[in-house]
């Protein structure tokens, strides 16, 4: 095939043998390729500053699939280095996360335009404000995408609309949410028995609104106790359905925690 320039974006690099990298790019033309840039560590002409590191929007020119099963990545510069991501420790966490989430929900040579554009408006967000909103509609959305998006309005087992009487929690299967009273049910007890203790979390109305709301749009960002809420819930929805850990977590996690540490009210000595 020939030579072609895309605009693309790194979601992932190793090096490769004595000064090559292997990259996986998210294009704007081809989708997510496997590409090796010879000489990478070694040549500051055609891989300039930047040009080979995560959440840079950059300009390459490959050809694709003349490399084994790998492109061949000639050259790759720098359009937009989103500094703003690397300046910012919880935007740079969210980012490391989104990134590692989008190379693990993207199969190779599946074009998405609209995948392309919503990852660089995301990324170019991140670390202008609150970085949870933006990263918790990135995650619904790249769900979406993938066909997995959960449904928060109707319940997976008997498709009722689902409201904060439902009692709803997270459907196992991970279509959505399902209303709290069928476990029961199932277990041959009566819903409102004190005895009868769900197996997982109910959503409250507030988180259940601040999803529907993060699944169309960036929400306003929620109460500290929400957001973390929420932030599970999407990490246990992801678990269905790739059934792996993501490396990036541990440091999200981290990070979170030390700023709800921060956070608390100091205790008198
Ligand atoms: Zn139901």
């Amino acid at each position: 095939m020939d030579e072609l320039t895309t605009k693309a974006f790194v979601l992932r690099t190793r090096n490769y043998g004595e000064s090559d990298r292997i990259v996986v790019l998210l294009t704007e033309e081809l989708g997510k390729v496997s590409a090796i840039a010879k000489g990478a560590r070694r040549s500051h002409r055609r891989f300039a500053g930047g040009a080979l590191e995560p959440f840079g929007e950059l300009n390459v020119r490959m050809a694709p699939k003349s490399y084994g099963s790998l492109a061949f990545l000639h050259e790759s510069r720098v359009l937009s280095s989103n500094i703003k991501v690397g300046a910012d420790l919880d935007a740079y966490a969210w980012a490391s996360y989104l990134t590692e989430l989008t190379e693990l929900m993207t199969v190779e040579h599946d074009p998405s335009r609209d995948l392309y554009d919503f990852y660089r408006d995301v990324i170019a967000r991140l670390g202008t404000g609150p970085a949870e909103p933006v990263a918790h509609h990135y995650v619904l959305g790249l769900l979406d995408r993938s066909g997995w998006a959960p449904d928060l309005d109707a319940c997976g087992i008997c498709a009722e609309p689902v409201t904060e009487f439902s009692r709803p929690m997270l459907d196992s299967r991970g279509s959505g949410v399902v209303c709290s009273r069928h476990e029961a049910e199932a277990l041959g007890l009566d819903p409102d028995d004190a005895n009868f203790r769900p197996s997982r979390r109910i959503i409250d109305d507030t988180l259940l609104s601040y999803l529907r709301r993060a699944a169309t749009d960036i929400p306003d960002p929620a109460e500290l106790a929400v957001s973390d809420l929420a932030t599970a819930l999407l990490e246990r929805l992801v678990d269905l359905h790739l059934g792996r850990n993501l490396r990036s977590r541990a440091f999200l996690k981290g990070l979170r925690m030390e700023r709800r540490r921060a956070e608390q009210p100091k205790e008198l000595p």
